[in-house]
């Protein structure tokens, strides 16, 4: 490793290991830490060296690492340089996280309460992840000395995930993928996520009332949220059942805003829809219907900033003057519905692609789509879209 200059680490920050870091003594004198296939040899006889690392949990903070290091034999003492010392490569690997805030709370198992057991378990899984996403968002400069001041500004993965209660995300349509990504949302901890449509094919209309609540049908059970025996059932109930079920962020009673902050168009959305969303600036991803054996999934549209659903409209109707009537006949009749293998695929990225943008606000779908061949859904294609001059949505 270069020899580098040793930043001094505020010893009132909580380090810990980011997930899935291992570390054991590999000779006498060496600590590996990291993983199968890259790591970092410490150089080292000090047994302290292996207390400290022990505490870097979160727990505690390099101060109080100190004082308990200190509190052992004379030679298991440890310098606040020599902890930098350990910390630093550490940091530039990217291994640990320093975190403003005490990360986890040691305390004996039967103390604490079980719903707080039971939301850390829940939890993990998204932290697993989401720990390296806070570099990772910082792209090609996310490691060196700039890559630890950036982490600090940034909130950490558990902050974010709670903060997604709080980002509302609208669902257009009412289809086998819509129904999987409100579970797949829900269970992600964006609680505040509504599915409407427009769509009169799901309306069942007594003979001279008012429409009657929508019922679960058939084609909507896919193994993914709704369940054959839910076939029948008012389907705001069984939405309403799985969000209370799957929800990862279950404390406070979602109410959904009045404009959301996202929107996700699982079937194409009128224009006059569109046309609010843009009005109202609301973010939204589209996802196109079923072509053959393909499907695309974006943009982003961020409106005023980036290529809308109507540029990308007039980009296709250039390339094809045909493209209009078939919209037309298209909004006639009812998309075909996916596979559940499908779904789950497509449902899977879209989260994983939103729970970045709702951390960051970027992502590479912001005038981008790929376009994926579900017979071979590992290669898909990406493509690039530029604002149409007829349009004149981004100035
Ligand atoms: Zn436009």
């Amino acid at each position: 490793m270069p020899k580098q200059e040793i930043t001094e680490i505020d010893s009132q920050l909580f380090p810990s290991f980011r997930p899935g870091v291992s570390y054991f003594r590999n000779r006498e004198d060496e600590i590996y830490v990291g993983f199968r296939h890259r790591g970092l040899a410490l150089i080292s006889h000090s047994p302290a060296i292996d207390r400290v690392l022990e505490l870097l949990d979160g727990s505690l903070s390099i101060a109080e690492i100190l004082n308990q290091v200190a509190g052992g034999q004379a030679d298991e003492s440890i310098s606040e340089l020599e902890i930098s010392k350990l910390l630093n490569p550490l940091l530039t690997f990217n291994f640990i996280e320093l975190s403003p805030n005490r990360m986890r709370v040691k305390t004996s198992r039967e103390l604490l309460s079980q719903s707080f057991i039971n939301q850390e378990a829940k939890l993990k899984p998204e932290l697993n992840l989401y720990s390296w996403a806070v570099n990772l968002a910082g792209s090609k400069d996310g490691v060196g000395e700039r890559a630890l001041y950036k982490n600090l500004n940034k909130k950490s993965a558990r902050d974010q995930i709670v903060d997604r209660a709080e980002f509302a995300i609208l669902i257009f349509g009412k289809n086998r993928l819509a129904t999987t990504l409100f579970t797949l949302f829900q269970a992600s901890g964006f609680n505040r996520t509504k599915l409407i449509t427009r769509s009169q094919g799901l309306l069942q209309r007594s003979q001279n009332g008012p429409a009657k609540s929508r019922k679960v049908s058939l084609d909507q059970v896919c193994g993914l949220g709704i369940r054959s025996s839910d076939v029948g059932m008012d389907f705001d109930a069984v939405m309403s059942e799985i969000s209370n079920g799957a929800g990862l962020n279950t404390l406070v009673r979602p109410t959904f805003p009045a404009i959301p902050s996202f929107i996700i168009s699982t079937e194409r959305a009128q224009s006059d829809y569109v046309q609010r969303w843009m009005s109202e600036g609301i973010p939204y991803l589209l996802i196109s219907d079923l072509i053959e054996s393909q499907i695309e999934i974006g943009p982003i549209v961020i409106p005023g900033q980036s290529p809308c659903a109507f540029c990308l409209e007039l980009w296709r109707s250039e390339n094809n003057p045909l493209v209009q009537k078939f919209e037309l006949l298209n909004s006639l009749n009812d998309a075909l519905e996916l596979p559940a293998s499908a779904v789950a695929t497509i449902a899977g990225l879209v989260v994983l692609q939103t729970s970045q943008f709702a951390a960051t606000g970027k992502s590479r779908l912001i005038g981008s789509s790929v376009r994926m061949n579900l017979l071979e859904p590992c290669y898909p294609e990406p493509a690039h879209f530029r604002p149409h001059s007829g349009c004149g949505c981004v100035l």
